[in-house]
C-alpha cells in the first residue's frame, strides 16, 4: 500500500542540496565567474516533464535536455523525469531544492483546532461552524430558515437573502455560521474528499416522532467524525409532542442528556412559533466556547470549498467557507483542480464584500472551472504559484491515483497496523433485522487486543445504502453486511471508491473472517495469475535512485498494467507495480514474447543482469 497522499508532501525526502550536505551559506559564496550564481528555491512534484522542469527554472527545455545528458539521461522535452532526476538538474543549475510544505490535513487542523506554534500569538476566537442534520421531515430545513430570518443583522435586513450554502447570524454580539445544506449524507460527503467543515452538529428530533432510523444515522456520523453533538427537539408546538420519551429513546443511542446527568445538551424548539430558537443559539454560543475554536486571520486563507457552479453570465461561482486566515478580493487561490484571481464576492445577502474572515463564507467569482464542493482551497502568492500546484496535485493524483481519503480493506488490514497506520477497524454493520446487531456487535467487540480493535461506527437494519458506504470510505472502515445486500447505488460507489463492503449469511463466518483480519490470517480473496517472463539483459540508471531493465520477453506477454516479481536465482527480491514499459522510445501497453522492452518499476530500481521478471495480475478467486 503506498503512503497516504494528497495533500501531503513527499515524507522524509531529503533535498539533494541536504543530501549533498551543501548549505546555502556555502553556495552563495564567491566563486571565480563573472556572475555568481544565486541560489533560489524550488519545490519540485514527484515527477514532471522536461518542458514543466525549464519553465519552474526560468530556462529552456534545451538547457534541461543538456544538463540531463551530461548526467547521462536522453529525455525529450515532453518526457515525464521524476523527483530525483529533476532535483539533480535544477541543482547543477543552482537552485536549492526545497521540499514542498508539509500540509497534514487531519479533521483538527482543517477545521483550524491545531496550529504552528509560531501562530499561537496571532490567534483570535472565531464564529463556530455548524451542521444541522436528522430524519426526513423533523424540520431541518424549517430550523434554518427561522434561525435566518430572526436573526439577520440590520444592515442586512435591505439585502435578499440568498441560498450560497451557507450564512452567518449574530447572537449577543458573537457570530454562528450554519451551512444549510442540511443532512449528515452532505456532511459524510465532504468528510470522505478530506474536508471537515463542521465544529458542531445539531440534530433535530421531531418531538410528535422521536429517534427514526435517519437520527441515529446522524448521531453516528457525527460521532464518527468526533464532532459535539446538541440536540433540538423540534415541534413541541404540537399537541402529541412527547419530549420524554425522545430524551429516553436518545438514551439508547447512549446519548445522556444533561438533564440526567450526561453531557448532551438538548433544546426544546418549535421552528414554527420561534420558542426555544434563542436557547439553541446561545447554547450553541457555549459549546463553541468549551471547544475553544480559534484561527489566525493575519495568514493567507484556507478553507473549503461548500457549494458551486456554473453562472451563465458570470462564469464559475463558488462558495468558500474560510477556516484560517482571511480572505481578500484580489487575491489567488487554488480550489481543488482549479485556480483564479478573485473577481468579485459576495455574502449570503448579495452585497459586494471584500474580505472574509475565519469561519465566514463568501461567494466568488473568477475561478477558471467549477470545484467540487468538499475541495479545500488555499489563498497562493500568485498565478504561477497555482499553476504549479495544480500541476503537482494532478500528477500526483495520476501517479498515485490518490484519494484524500484511502480506503481500507480487510485483505490489508493486518498489514496496515502493523505499519502503524491503523489501530481500530472501523465497521459500519447492516443487518435484515435489529435482533442481529447486538449478537454481532458484541462479538466483534471482544475481538482484537490493545493495539487493533473494532469499532462498530453504526450498525442499523436494513440494506447497505450509499449513505453507508460513504461513513466507512470517510473513516477509512468497511461495511459488513448481515443477510442484508447492498442497493445497487451503494455496490457502485464502493466499487469506484475501493471501499470494502461483505456479505454473510452466518454470524459465525463473519465474526471469523473479522478476526482472522486482526491477526493477519485472513485467506487470500485473490489469487495471482502469470502472464508473463522476461529476462534482464541490460540495466540503465536514470538519476540516482531510477533505472530502467532492458528486457528480453521469453515467455507470454508483458503487460503495462501489471505487477511485477523480481526473481534472482529463484528468489523473490522484490514485488512492485510497472511504472514504465517501453519500446525503444515509446511508451507500450505490452509486448509478446520474443520483443525486447525497456521495464521500469514503481518503487525498485536495483536490478541486475540476469534478473528475471515474473509479469502477474491480482484475480478474484471465487
Ligand atoms: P426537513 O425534511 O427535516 O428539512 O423538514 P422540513 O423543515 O421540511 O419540515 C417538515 C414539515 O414539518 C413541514 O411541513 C414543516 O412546516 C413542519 N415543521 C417543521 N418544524 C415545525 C415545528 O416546529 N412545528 C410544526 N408544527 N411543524 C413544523
Amino acid at each position: 500500500m503506498p503512503p497516504r497522499r494528497g495533500y501531503r508532501s513527499r515524507p522524509g525526502r531529503p533535498s539533494p542540496a541536504r543530501r549533498n550536505g551543501r548549505a546555502s551559506a556555502e553556495a552563495a559564496a564567491p566563486v571565480a565567474t563573472a556572475v555568481p550564481p544565486v541560489e533560489r528555491d524550488i519545490v519540485i512534484p514527484l515527477a514532471l516533464t522536461v518542458r514543466e522542469l525549464a519553465e519552474r527554472l526560468s530556462t529552456t527545455p534545451i538547457d534541461i535536455v543538456k544538463e540531463l545528458l551530461k548526467n547521462s539521461i536522453v529525455a525529450n522535452i515532453n518526457q515525464t523525469i521524476d523527483y530525483d532526476t529533476a532535483a539533480v538538474v535544477a541543482t547543477d543549475l543552482g537552485f536549492n531544492v526545497v521540499e514542498a510544505p508539509i500540509v497534514e490535513v487531519s479533521p483538527q487542523e482543517l477545521r483550524g483546532r491545531r496550529y504552528r506554534e509560531e501562530e499561537a500569538a496571532h490567534l483570535r476566537e472565531r464564529p463556530p461552524v455548524v451542521t444541522v442534520m436528522g430524519h426526513v421531515d423533523h424540520g431541518k430545513t424549517s430550523l434554518l430558515d427561522v434561525i435566518r430570518q430572526t436573526n439577520v443583522t440590520e444592515r442586512e435586513a435591505g439585502g435578499i437573502t440568498q441560498h450560497i450554502g451557507a450564512y452567518q447570524v449574530e447572537v449577543d454580539q458573537h457570530r454562528i455560521t450554519f451551512l444549510d445544506t442540511p443532512g449528515h449524507e452532505a456532511f459524510t460527503a465532504m468528510r470522505a474528499r478530506g474536508a471537515m467543515a463542521t465544529d458542531i452538529a445539531v440534530i433535530v428530533v421531531a418531538a410528535d416522532d422521536g429517534v427514526q432510523p435517519q437520527t441515529v444515522e446522524a448521531i453516528d456520523h457525527a460521532r464518527a467524525a468526533g464532532v459535539p453533538i446538541m440536540i433540538a427537539i423540534n415541534k413541541i408546538d404540537k399537541p402529541e409532542a412527547d419530549p420524554e420519551r425522545i430524551k429516553r429513546q436518545l438514551a439508547e443511542q447512549n446519548l445522556l442528556i444533561e438533564e440526567w446527568g450526561g453531557e448532551t445538551i438538548c433544546v426544546p424548539v418549535s421552528a414554527k412559533t420561534g420558542q426555544g430558537i434563542q436557547d439553541i443559539l446561545e447554547q450553541i454560543l457555549l459549546v463553541a466556547e468549551i471547544e475553544e475554536l480559534k484561527a489566525n486571520p493575519n495568514r493567507r486563507a484556507e478553507g473549503v470549498v461548500v457549494e458551486a457552479q456554473l453562472d451563465q453570465q458570470r462564469g464559475p461561482m463558488a462558495t468558500l467557507l474560510v477556516h484560517n486566515g482571511t480572505l481578500r478580493l484580489g487575491e489567488v487561490l487554488v480550489a481543488g483542480d482549479t485556480s483564479g484571481r478573485i473577481k468579485a464576492m459576495y455574502d449570503e445577502h448579495n452585497h459586494q464584500i471584500k474580505r472574509a474572515d475565519p469561519s465566514s463564507p463568501a461567494k466568488v467569482l473568477g475561478l477558471g472551472t467549477v470545484p467540487q464542493a468538499g475541495d479545500t482551497f488555499s489563498v497562493v502568492a500568485d498565478e504561477r504559484t497555482a499553476r504549479n500546484m495544480i500541476q503537482d496535485r494532478l500528477r500526483e493524483r495520476q501517479l498515485q491515483e490518490s484519494h484524500v481519503v484511502r480506503p481500507v480493506t480487510l485483505q490489508d488490514l493486518f498489514a496496515q497496523a502493523q505499519s502503524g497506520q491503523v489501530q481500530e477497524l472501523n465497521v459500519v454493520l447492516k443487518t435484515d433485522v435489529q435482533g442481529s446487531i447486538d449478537p454481532i456487535r458484541s462479538s466483534l467487540l471482544k475481538l482484537g487486543d490493545e493495539t487493533l480493535r473494532v469499532k462498530v461506527l453504526h450498525a442499523a437494519p436494513g440494506s447497505i445504502t450509499e449513505s453507508d458506504v460513504m461513513l466507512a470510505l470517510a473513516s477509512r472502515g468497511i461495511v459488513l453486511g448481515f443477510n442484508s445486500r447492498p442497493e445497487p447505488g451503494a455496490r457502485r460507489l464502493a466499487d469506484m471508491e475501493g471501499v470494502e463492503l461483505r456479505a454473510y449469511d452466518v454470524i459465525y463466518t463473519l465474526v471469523e473472517d473479522v478476526e482472522k483480519a486482526l491477526k493477519g490470517m485472513l485467506a487470500p480473496t485473490f489469487v495471482d495469475v502469470v502472464e508473463g517472463h522476461a529476462e534482464v539483459r541490460q540495466v540503465f540508471r536514470l538519476g540516482r535512485r531510477g533505472a530502467i531493465a532492458g528486457c528480453a520477453v521469453t515467455e507470454g506477454r508483458v503487460a503495462r498494467a501489471a505487477q511485477v516479481r523480481v526473481l534472482r536465482q529463484g528468489k523473490v527480491v522484490a514485488d512492485d507495480k510497472v511504472s514504465g514499459l517501453k519500446h525503444f522510445k515509446d511508451d507500450v501497453r505490452e509486448m509478446p514474447a520474443g520483443s525486447e522492452c525497456g521495464v521500469s518499476l514503481e518503487g525498485f530500481a536495483d536490478f541486475q543482469e540476469g534478473d528475471v521478471l515474473e509479469f502477474y495480475r491480482k484475480e478474484r478467486a471465487s
